[in-house]
């Protein structure tokens, strides 16, 4: 059986790391994206996330890595084998960001901030055509099933 054909277009909510991920995922496949965020600007908590040093993972092995999610390591196992720690630290390179190890084995960017990275990051999902819809809240769905939105 043929596997179902994607959607061509797209609607995500939130501009937070969850969004921008699935972003450039849909648009890598082909997937026209239209991204909407309630805020004037995107990936604004991962921005905070920033400021005090952004820890992305964890350099500790695998197998003792997947122990920190306890009774989920079942779930987790199978998603992070695809796309784990090694591959997030890959992932932050390619964006042109340096990442290092400190001392107690966590992973951050050189400069230890978010606002390189994020800058790299909406820099590539616009040039991959991912268009950004912001001061938009979706608000649920009108009796048509379409997406509603208050803008500010
Ligand atoms: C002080 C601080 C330090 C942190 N440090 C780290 C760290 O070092 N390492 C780490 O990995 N994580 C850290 N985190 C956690 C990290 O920031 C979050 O895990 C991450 O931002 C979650 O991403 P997300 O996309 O799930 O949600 P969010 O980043 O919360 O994004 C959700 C987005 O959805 C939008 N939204 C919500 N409702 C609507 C709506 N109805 N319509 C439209 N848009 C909507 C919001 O405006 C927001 O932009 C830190 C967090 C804080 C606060």
């Amino acid at each position: 059986m043929q596997p179902p054909s994607p959607p061509s277009r797209v609607a995500i909510i939130g501009g937070g790391p969850a969004g921008l991920m699935a972003a450039e995922t849909l648009a890598r496949g082909g997937v026209q994206v239209d991204l909407f965020d309630a805020m004037p600007s995107v990936g604004r908590k991962f921005l905070l996330a920033g400021r005090g040093g952004l820890n992305i993972t964890h350099a500790e092995p695998f197998a003792a890595f997947i122990k920190r999610y306890g009774s989920r390591e079942d779930v987790i196992t199978p998603l992070l084998s695809t796309f784990g720690p090694a591959e997030l630290r890959a992932w932050v390179e390619a964006l042109g960001v340096s990442t290092f190890v400190g001392s107690s084995g966590r992973v951050f960017p050189e400069e230890m901030k978010a606002a390189p990275l994020l800058r790299a990051w909406l820099a590539r999902l616009r040039e991959a055509g991912v268009r950004f819809h912001v001061r938009h809240r979706w608000a649920g769905w009108n009796v048509d099933g379409h997406l509603r939105f208050t803008t500010l």
